[in-house]
């Protein structure tokens, strides 16, 4: 009782997590990348996408950061991430659901207020059924493949859907939209096939609005664009567009505290497997973060973090709560206990990363894990 008492009394947040990392989250760098690809897309408007925790970066956050900037239309991918969302924001937004309408789900939507994406002429169904038996006019998106194979309603059950439609009382369908599979690369012929298939669709919809690009198809002009934007990682400051200038602004940085510090001669063995031997004296610091908060075991003897600008390359595996660098290029007594180490930040973008070890900048944001203490700017 009375130990346990003490240690309550004694607990300090900033001791207890200041060994590990910090997670910054500049939300007003957020802010300024909503108005520019608010800007971007205008006179069509900017939603935003904020599935898997607005990208790990938090959603409630996030959205409600974005919600001041007078977004007013937020894509999750389920149905209980729509309605954690709905909880946390004003009622003058509209939430949809991206991954569709699930069987069973469909008073649990209609009560939480949340709007399905429907992805085949099945849902359509069903969701208007639901509709019927509640005597409510029920809300709703639908989707189309254009040519991903993924998610949307496909050729074939087009011209069904538009007969059903005619006849429907009970559904009101606020936008058709598609979803680009190339957009990140503007030179992709597939980009204009799309367009090219969303425009005969609309068509075939007339008199309902398009919601098209995403962020890279923010960037591929006014022709996609369309009423309603979805852009995700832009916003959280990856780059829309592959290999060219990234117009965003970085939200993320990520900090590690040092643990331990060591000099090691010549011929010493580093990290699990041994995978890495000295070659010279080398000093070496262990930081408090591994592959359980995100980092890839694959940045294992390739990756780095930095100093004040000097790059301070992985050596031997990224281990599951830990990393150790070689910090011998910088002057001696730099670096100790609690020192904290860049990530991700001015010298690092989660490109580098992403690029270190052959993935996407989304899939190193959402993999950044629980433990950091988080900071919202
Ligand atoms: C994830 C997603 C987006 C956002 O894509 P970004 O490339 O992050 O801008 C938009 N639309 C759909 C259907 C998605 O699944």
């Amino acid at each position: 009782m009375d130990s346990h008492a003490l240690h309550i009394q004694s607990w300090d947040a900033d001791a207890a997590t200041g060994a590990s990392g910090h997670l910054t989250i500049d939300l007003a760098a957020l802010q300024r990348n909503y108005r520019k690809l608010s800007a971007a897309v205008a006179p069509a408007m900017a939603a935003a996408v904020v599935k898997a925790d607005a990208y790990g970066l938090g959603a409630e956050q996030v959205s409600k950061a974005l919600h001041a900037q007078g977004c007013r239309h937020f894509f999750v991918a389920q149905l209980l991430e729509a309605i954690e969302l709905k909880l946390r924001l004003p009622n003058d937004t509209q939430i949809f659901v991206l991954n569709g309408l699930q069987p069973g789900g469909e008073v649990t939507c209609a009560d939480a207020g949340v709007i399905p994406v429907l992805n085949s002429l099945e849902q359509f169904r069903r969701w208007s059924s639901a509709g019927q038996k509640l005597g409510r006019v029920l809300p709703a998106v639908l989707q189309f493949d254009t040519g991903m194979s993924r998610l949307g309603i496909p050729l074939h059950e087009r011209s069904t859907l538009a007969a059903d439609l005619k006849g429907c009382g009970n559904l009101e369908i606020l936008f058709i939209m598609s979803h680009l599979a190339c957009a990140d690369e503007a030179d992709n012929k597939q980009n204009a096939d799309q367009l090219a298939e969303m425009r005969v669709i609309a068509a075939e919809f007339a008199g309902l609005d398009v919601c098209f690009a995403n962020s890279g198809g923010v960037f591929l002009g006014g022709d996609y664009h369309g009423v309603l934007a979805r852009p995700g990682i832009a916003l959280y400051g990856g780059a829309p567009t592959a290999g060219t200038h990234n117009p965003m602004e970085p939200v993320v940085r990520l900090e590690v505290a040092v643990i331990q510090t060591r000099t090691v001669p010549a011929g010493t063995r580093v990290g699990y497997g041994g995978t890495h031997v000295t070659s010279v004296e080398t000093r070496l610091a262990t930081i408090a973060a591994g592959y359980a908060d995100g980092l890839p075991r694959s940045l294992s003897d390739r990756g780095a973090v930095f100093y004040d600008g000097v790059r301070l390359p992985i050596v031997g595996r990224v281990s599951m709560d830990s990393i150790t660098v070689d910090i011998t290029a910088l002057p001696e007594g730099t670096l100790s206990l609690g020192s904290l180490v860049e990530v991700l930040g001015p010298h690092q973008t989660l490109e580098d990363v992403a690029e270190a070890v052959g993935t996407i900048s989304y899939e190193i944001l959402t993999s950044l894990g629980r433990r950091y203490e988080r900071r919202y700017r």
